[in-house]
């Protein structure tokens, strides 16, 4: 019967990758050049050329560094709503420092990644619904840094918090004193967003070193009525901008720079463990190696859905990482 129950643990995963645009000053930098290309015919395919080697890889979508962030969202929306029916979602931005990761999920001031107009479309959906479904929206923000939890939305950003097993017996897990901030409407959204991100800041001497060294988790959970029949649904959407997956620290680094290094490749090595077992139907799915894992395990297993939206960077100077990241890519779809 436990076989049949693991074997049913359906990966509902795709892969995304997105190129990021050569920035202004490193078109003026003459050396940096652009490796990437695109098949005009399959919006699946990216090809690296560099130095007369051309390695070609499959996805299942891809974005050029011209996608907007309406366009890229577009292809995320019914992944977004689908929360509200019940599901349990992920949507991680992978790659290494600089590839646009943050740009993705956080945007800019006038072009809003993902974050932000996952709550719009989530507050326009339910709104839509009204009379009939009554909704409840509440979002968490956490941050994993060195295999450690914050809560971004506390009164003390610095209060750690740790994952624990829901006492009635039902596998559920909870975070105890994770603030749950509803939000009633779409003003709340930038309030809670930007708390969010002054307190990330908040403690850190340099916020661009700290952030490429810890994961940012944006936790929305929707939790319906339907007000004349009674019945309930529950889903929960997890927007997750991870730390750089470049691979710091190989030669010469101590202390601190090196618990941080094996912090960080330890989480997204389990986090591709985790997705290519569940997408291979493996029976065991290694969720308690680490706290990223740990935290999203109900996100991640049954009928659940994850996007990985994995970043690189054109240039040639960033091949070998942009190599990486697409095997990562490769490893979990
Ligand atoms: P990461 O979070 O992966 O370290 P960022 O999101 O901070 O990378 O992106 C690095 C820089 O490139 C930022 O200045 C960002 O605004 C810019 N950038 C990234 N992606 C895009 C994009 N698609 N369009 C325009 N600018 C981008
Ligand atoms: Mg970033």
């Amino acid at each position: 019967k436990c076989h049949d129950e693991l074997v049913r643990l359906k990966g509902n995963i795709r892969v995304f990758c997105r190129v990021r645009p050569v920035a202004q000053e490193e078109l003026n930098a003459s050396e940096a050049r652009s490796i990437v290309t695109f098949d005009p015919d399959d919006d699946a395919i990216l090809h690296l050329a560099n130095k007369g080697k051309l390695m070609t890889f499959e996805l299942d979508k891809v974005f050029p560094p011209q996608a907007s962030q309406e366009q890229v969202f577009q292809e995320v929306r019914s992944l977004v709503t689908s929360c509200i029916d019940g599901y349990n979602v992920c949507i991680f931005a992978y790659g290494q420092t600089g590839s646009g990761k943050t740009y993705t999920m956080e945007g800019v001031t006038d072009e809003p990644g993902i974050n932000q107009r996952a709550l719009q479309l989530l507050f326009a959906e339910v709104s839509e619904k009204a009379p009939d479904w009554e909704y409840h929206i509440t979002v968490s923000m956490v941050e994993i840094y060195n295999e450690t939890l914050r809560n971004l939305l506390g009164d003390n950003p610095s209060e750690k918090l740790d994952i624990k097993m829901c006492p009635d017996g039902s596998g559920q897990l909870y975070v105890p004193g994770l603030t749950e901030f509803h939000v009633q409407n779409v003003e709340d959204i930038k309030k809670v967003l930007d708390l969010g991100r002054v307190n990330r800041a908040t403690a850190c001497t340099n916020l661009n070193e700290h952030s490429s060294r810890s994961h940012a988790l944006l936790i929305i959970t929707v939790a319906g009525v339907n007000l004349s029949t009674g019945h309930r649904t529950s889903g929960k959407l997890n927007l997750v901008d991870l730390a750089g997956s470049e691979r710091i620290g190989r030669s010469g680094a101590e202390g601190c720079r090196l618990r941080e290094a094996q912090c960080i490749n330890k989480s997204l090595a389990a986090l591709g463990d985790v997705i290519h077992a569940l997408r291979s139907r493996l029976a065991h799915v290694p969720f308690r190696n680490s706290r990223l894992t740990y935290l999203l395990q109900d996100s991640l297993s049954g009928d659940s859905k994850t996007l990985m939206m994995v970043q690189v960077s054109p240039l040639d100077i960033n091949m070998s990482e942009t190599v990486c990241s697409l095997k990562f890519a490769q490893r979990v779809r």
